[in-house]
């Protein structure tokens, strides 16, 4: 073969390869904490306005029973209710392992992410800090993943990582990349959804956004990536702090309780009581208490096992709350914010944006299931939904070849 041919078959090869890796379509799912779905209409946000006019917005994305951080994480990765993926507050209590804290261990949770689905059938991913990314999830983990978790990491080093990894070799790209980031979840509690620090953090986080925007324009890569931005939950203005612990203290009954705004769960020291504590806790003023083991079905809340003895629910703006600081906001008057209600309250719900392969510009839809964030990505990718889903791919998304 002369030096010619051979040169001119390897720029065949090479023409063939590049065009087969752009064509493989690509997820991006970005999760910003705690931001209520009309904070894009209060503030100026350049990045999610320009994903509103290029790509999808949804009225509302709808969280799970209770709209509280780690539960509604694992729920959007996995299509899963809580009562299947088991991960039933940012901490609680185990009859056989003990306590759950903020942990990032997947072996906690029974529903499979979509970053495990999605190496399960040959599709590399990658995860910047994720609810249960950071082992093996039944002895598969994502490609690539960050640890430990640390707060204070900026979203300017997720966005150099993430383009960083869609630079990588073919081998090693990875197709899924999730990373959560921290949205305007500590403001929306310290000052309330409404204060001058919830707008600080949002033109911050958008900032970043539109660096990865860019990011994505550099690389020219719409036409096969599709970028997602949710958020877990919303926020409500609270004001009235409800301590359980002390009420409960009061008639003698001791407990531990773990208090997430809206609803708290309770382990008494001595189960036998359960009848007594239920009616105390009933007894405050715009708080109800259920037997863990007797919730409402239509919740999808448990395993009870996992809860404690009682579950306490509360409204807006009446919050469960422990300790000082609580009381003191209260003494003064200050509005905070809280979440963990009825995720059909309208202010728990939170954002939902899309742009790129599969999304016509423009398109504006009703309320999303956060059930349905997992099952949209795996149909974008072409693969199985995740074991355990019980989300249905979002109608308006959908790869341009299933249209
Ligand atoms: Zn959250």
């Amino acid at each position: 073969m002369t030096s010619r041919v051979s040169g001119a078959l390897l720029a065949l090869v090479l023409a063939l390869a590049t065009s087969a890796s752009a064509g493989e379509p690509r997820v991006i799912l970005i999760s910003l904490d705690g931001v209520r779905a009309d904070t894009p209409d209060r503030f100026e946000l350049p990045g999610l306005a320009r994903l509103e006019r290029e790509g999808l917005r949804a009225a509302r994305l709808e969280s799970v029973f209770p709209s509280i951080t780690f539960p509604a994480h694992v729920s959007m990765a996995s299509g899963a209710p809580v009562d299947r993926h088991g991960i039933v507050a940012n901490a609680f209590l185990d009859p056989e392992r003990g306590l759950f804290d903020y942990a990032n261990d997947p072996s906690w949770q029974a529903a499979e992410p979509v970053w495990v689905t999605a190496e399960r059938q040959g599709v590399a991913s990658a995860v910047f800090f994720w609810v249960g990314s950071m082992g093996p999830f039944e002895g598969v983990r994502p490609r690539h993943f960050v640890a430990p978790f640390d707060a204070s990491v900026p979203e300017s080093e997720k966005v150099d990582r993430i383009l960083g990894w869609l630079d990588l070799p073919p081998a090693e790209r990875p197709r899924l990349v999730l990373s959560w980031w921290k949205g305007a979840d500590r403001e929306g509690h310290r000052f309330g959804p409404d204060s001058p620090a919830v707008k600080e953090a949002m033109l911050d986080q958008d900032a970043e956004l539109r660096r990865l925007l860019e990011g994505l324009d550099a690389r020219s890569a719409w036409g096969d990536t599709t970028l997602l931005v949710a958020s877990d939950h919303g926020m409500a203005e609270a004001s009235e702090p409800v301590d359980l612990r002390a009420a409960l203290e009061e008639r003698g009954i001791g407990a531990k309780v773990g208090p997430f705004g809206g609803i708290a769960w309770i382990a008494l020291d001595d189960p036998s009581r359960r009848q007594a504590a239920q009616e105390g806790i009933a007894a405050l003023p715009g708080v109800r208490a259920y037997a863990s083991d007797a919730l409402p079905a239509p919740w999808r809340y448990g395993p009870a096992s996992r809860l404690g003895d009682l579950v306490a629910v509360t409204d807006a703006p009446r919050y469960f709350r422990d300790g000082t600081r609580a009381r003191v906001a209260s003494a003064l008057g200050l509005i905070s914010g809280a979440h963990g209600y009825d995720p059909k309250r309208e202010d728990m719900g939170a954002i939902f944006f899309a742009k790129g392969r599969g999304v016509p510009p423009g398109t504006r839809i009703g309320s999303v299931s956060i059930l349905d964030v997992a099952p949209t990505i795996t149909r974008l990718l072409g693969i199985e939904p995740p074991r355990d889903s019980e989300g249905r791919a979002i109608d308006a998304i959908a790869a341009p070849e299933a249209r």
